[in-house]
């Protein structure tokens, strides 16, 4: 450890969390820039419909390819994004561009809906709603086509601040579906459940992956899917590597599923290419 003087706090950090700090900097510095120039893209992973084998929707997935960055993950990306006070402009080019995908796709009679993942804080200045509203006008895509995808992590903040709930109630009366993800990895809240309307529930990957070995967590899967289907809500098994799991799945009666196994995440193009196959 170096110490130095002049309130150099990064300074008196380990190597290597000095290089660290550093990149998040850098992420930081040109993120706006990268944002303007459209090397933010999403990519699309699709979800496939368990009992018809078919293309029913696709999450958009951040993608950052930088010169000099090399590539920043999204897990990397959207907390520098949290903390800078960017990831309202992130989630808007990402919804944006979203949009666009699935009017293109309408347009050539594809009619798949395009799920946008959200962080808490996109809708803590209480424009979310209208930001949303503002993309589907200029984009020309039906409010039905696009699903937002929230988290757990929504249930204590969406309990705690009315204005979130608020939000949320209006954007489903938009006509926007809503998903919870990664269900059953952080705290679900039933009482959360209960009052935000959700038309989705998504098992998290870490659920997934041990499900036909674990008897344990086959049971808990298995419950989920009864649950959900108990509240009228879809129900789509992420992080789907291999057969045995789509089985397992299929038993338990999940609608569909998003992973490796039936789909990478693509580059739009890829994913039209499978589409316009699948017709
Ligand atoms: P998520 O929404 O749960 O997305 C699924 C993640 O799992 C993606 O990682 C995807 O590439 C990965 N995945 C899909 N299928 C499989 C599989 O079969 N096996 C394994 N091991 N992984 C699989 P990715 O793209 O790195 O995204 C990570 C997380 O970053 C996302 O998790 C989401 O929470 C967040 N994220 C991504 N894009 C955005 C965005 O535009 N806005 C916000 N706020 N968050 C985003
Ligand atoms: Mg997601
Ligand atoms: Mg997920
Ligand atoms: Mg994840």
């Amino acid at each position: 450890r170096v110490r130095m003087e002049g309130g150099n706090h990064i300074a008196s950090l380990p190597k290597s969390e000095q290089r660290a700090v550093a990149r998040k900097l850098r992420i930081e510095q040109k993120l706006p820039q990268a944002l303007e120039s459209g090397a933010i893209q999403p990519v699309f992973q699709p979800q496939v419909d368990m009992k018809t084998g078919k293309i029913i929707a696709a999450e958009a997935l951040v993608r950052w390819e930088d010169r000099d960055l090399g590539t920043v993950s999204p897990a990397e990306l959207i907390p520098v994004a949290e903390d800078c006070g960017m990831i309202g402009a992130v989630g808007e080019v990402m919804i944006e561009a979203a949009c666009r995908q699935a009017v293109s796709w309408q347009e050539q009679e594809i009619g798949i809906r395009v799920s946008c993942n959200s962080s808490v804080r996109e809708f803590r200045n209480g424009e979310m709603t209208a930001k949303v509203r503002d993309i589907l006008t200029r984009t020309g895509c039906p409010a039905s086509l696009l699903e937002l995808e929230i988290t757990e992590r929504f249930a204590f903040e969406a309990e705690a601040e009315e204005a979130i709930m608020h939000q949320l109630k209006a954007l489903h009366e938009e006509g926007v579906s809503l998903a919870l993800d990664d269900f059953g990895t952080g705290s679900a809240s039933f009482r959360y459940m209960q009052t935000v309307p959700l038309s989705k529930i998504k098992i998290g990957q870490e659920f997934i992956a041990s499900f036909p070995t674990n008897s344990k967590v086959g049971k808990i899967v298995d419950g989920i899917v009864r649950f959900g289907h108990s509240l009228d809500l879809t129900v789509v098994a992420e992080g789907v590597e291999d057969e045995a799991v789509w089985k397992a799945l299929e038993e338990s009666g999940c609608d569909a599923v998003q992973g490796y196994y039936t789909g990478r995440p693509m580059t739009a193009g890829q994913l039209t290419e499978r589409l316009q196959s699948q017709q």
